[in-house]
């Protein structure tokens, strides 16, 4: 890491600590903790016993209050510089997930080693949705953001791909013809 880097790096993780205090301290943030939305911090403890999920705190937001932070469009987020979770209060009315689901996602980023995969969070709470009765289409638009994602990467892995083979036909073809002009020049 170089010193631009790393100042950074610590800047990144002062507004992180600031933003923190600012959730904790704003007049509508309520700190919940187990066993109030029991079966969220039940099924993540059930599946990752280690990580002792049950004396995490999470921060029930005002929703204008994290959009004015920035967090729009999302039912909560793990902070994973002072391990602090996030999620919206009343999330469903604003056509999210439900609140104990977004506790469930986070606690699985504060669960994974590392705390930004979204491929864990997103895979290893299925199970929760499916649990609770949720049908296939709400998981799968709880899922788009992240598919959508992973449909990109491959979409890239292919034009990669067949760049290097679309390139080799081209080398190929233009050898070929560079033979044939040479064998025709040579009659
Ligand atoms: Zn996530």
């Amino acid at each position: 890491m170089n010193n631009d880097t790393i100042s950074i790096n610590k800047k990144i993780r002062t507004k992180m600590v600031q933003e923190a205090e600012k959730i904790k301290n704003h007049s509508l943030t309520i700190a919940i903790k187990y066993p109030q939305y029991k079966e969220a911090f039940d099924f993540v403890h059930e599946h990752f016993p280690s990580a002792e999920v049950k004396n995490k705190r999470i921060y029930m937001c005002d929703k204008t209050f994290l959009d004015e932070l920035g967090y729009t469009e999302i039912a909560g987020f793990y902070n994973d510089v002072v391990d602090m979770i996030v999620a919206v209060k009343d999330s469903e009315s604003y056509g999210y997930i439900s609140e104990d689901e977004a506790i469930v996602h986070e606690l699985l980023h504060s669960v994974s080693a590392d705390k930004k995969d979204e491929e864990f969070a997103y895979t290893k709470s299925v199970l929760y949705f499916l649990k609770k009765g949720r049908d296939r289409d709400y998981i799968i638009r709880y899922m788009s953001p992240y598919l959508n994602k992973e449909i990109e990467k491959t979409k890239q892995v292919l034009i990669e791909k067949y760049k290097v083979i679309l390139e080799k036909e081209l080398k190929e073809s233009i050898y070929k013809i560079i033979n044939q002009t040479i064998l025709r020049v040579g009659d």
